[in-house]
């Protein structure tokens, strides 16, 4: 048999076993238990985890944290070297509305593994344990220490992954780089751009809840004053989604996304990102009037997303509100933002109350040992794909680890189409079986030629 031919079958039967794994643990219903999942979910999914990879079990150290995170260590070679974390997470977001195939179901059709979880993040959770499972068997044992931490609760910006750093500083471990979803492979970063981008999110925005709160002395529906609660925050609303307080600026890495797309541009766009030099101060204003991804590359944003008034059409409310989600650019913080908010809010005699937030984390360029590393396993196994840097619109896990290492890389090792983006945390979630093999070669590589850092 030719070597080529040797390497298809090969392929195809990686292809079809993780596939399957993948679908048994898309069969495991884990909604966090902050969403109204159950435990038992969690531990199901769990024992398909030994099950499907008893090596790795075997061999590795497994710690529980949090109660239902897992964190397994895989000792490595070099015990100078600082370990690498490797993170997916066990939870998943409800699924309503018409599917094609059971969210739950686990099916395999037409090429695709169906289901929710399929890429976020049971693809990811499924193609790291496959490659550590296969290298395992081989008798691999990485250059360093590698953690494998599966959080319970990262939907709803729970415990776990928090708990997983106090036990890392508890214990004192830094790690030399943090891998965690993020960025796909994707075509089209931006109108024109051709070719296929490796997405590798370094920073993250932050991200506030805030409630807006108008009050009045209620009444009778029939005599309304001359300004209501919900008047007043309608007006408000209009003013902050027309005139946004927010000022654009282009931050360093989202410049370098630019400077390395500009090759693949054409057109305008190609002259505007080929002459930054010129080009830069215009480019904030360009972008957010862009709107869509561009826009939120280089500022924060507010989304108002719920509202609430009196309980019957016929009486005013005595209080009204609505809530927003923003998600704050690198170069604001949450204190900021909320002063911004709350001096338009104070012009309609609305209260503002912040209910979450986070921090932003800031981005770095891909230029240390760790980022080569990374970029260079990403270009041998997904031929002609650039690498770039960029900022998360996203909130995730990682982004608790800023503060025990600046080496994070917010990546989803999947060439994810549009129509497959959409599936995350909406309907049809899928993802190829051929993508998913090729993940696991992703993973494997990463560490087969994993240097100490
Ligand atoms: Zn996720």
């Amino acid at each position: 048999m030719s070597k080529d031919n040797e390497k298809k079958i090969y392929s195809k039967f990686l292809e079809q076993t993780a596939a399957k794994h993948l679908a048994e643990m898309i069969r495991c219903r884990t909604i966090s238990l902050e969403s109204g999942g159950s435990r038992d979910e969690f531990y199901k999914l769990q024992g398909v985890l030994h099950k499907l990879y008893p090596e790795t079990f075997a061999l590795c150290e497994l710690m529980r944290i949090d109660e239902l995170t897992l964190v397994l260590l895989w000792p490595g070679r070099d015990k100078d070297a600082a370990p690498v974390v490797l993170m997916a997470h066990q939870d998943v977001v409800e699924a309503t509305g018409e599917w094609t195939h059971d969210p739950f179901g686990g099916e395999i059709a037409d090429g695709f593994v169906w289901g929710r979880g399929a890429i976020d993040d049971k693809g990811c959770l499924c193609a790291v344990l496959e490659a550590v499972e296969r290298l395992v068997i081989a008798g691999h044992k990485p250059q360093a220490d590698i953690l494998i931490v599966m959080s319970h609760n990262e939907e709803p910006m729970g415990t776990g992954a928090p708990s997983v750093v106090s036990w890392l500083r508890e214990h004192d471990i830094t790690p030399s780089m943090v891998i965690d979803e993020g960025g796909a492979i994707v075509d089209a970063v931006l109108p024109g751009v051709k070719g296929l981008t490796a997405m590798i999110g370094t920073g993250e925005k932050g991200y506030i809840n805030v409630r807006f709160i108008a009050r009045s002395r209620g009444g009778h529906a029939s005599t309304p004053p001359k300004s209501s609660p919900l008047g007043r925050l309608a007006a408000m609303i209009d003013t902050i989604e027309k005139k946004p307080p927010f000022a654009p600026k282009l931050d360093p890495v989202v410049k370098d996304l630019f400077k390395r797309m500009a090759p693949h541009m054409s057109g305008a766009l190609k002259f505007v990102f080929r002459n930054l030099w010129l080009t830069a101060p215009l480019l904030p204003r360009l972008l957010a009037k862009m709107g869509g991804e561009a826009r939120a590359l280089v500022m924060t944003t507010c989304a108002f997303t719920m509202a609430k008034g009196s309980g019957a059409p016929n009486v005013l409310p005595e209080q009204a509100e609505v809530t927003a989600n923003l998600r704050v650019a690198v170069h604001q913080t949450v204190d900021e933002v909320m002063g911004q908010l709350r001096e338009i809010a104070d012009r309609y005699d609305i209260e503002c109350e912040q209910i979450y937030a986070h921090e932003p984390t800031a981005g770095r360029l891909l230029d240390n040992p760790q980022a080569e590393h990374l970029t260079s396993v990403i270009e041998q196994i997904y031929e002609g794909v650039n690498c770039a840097p960029y900022l998360m619109l996203a909130a995730s896990d990682s982004h608790h680890f800023s503060e025990l290492t600046d080496k994070i890389f917010k990546f989803t090792p999947f060439h994810l189409t549009r129509e497959l983006r959409g599936g995350i945390h909406g309907i049809d979630e899928k993802l190829p079986t051929s993508e998913l093999a090729r993940a696991v070669l992703f993973y494997e590589e990463l560490i087969r030629s994993l240097p100490s850092f």
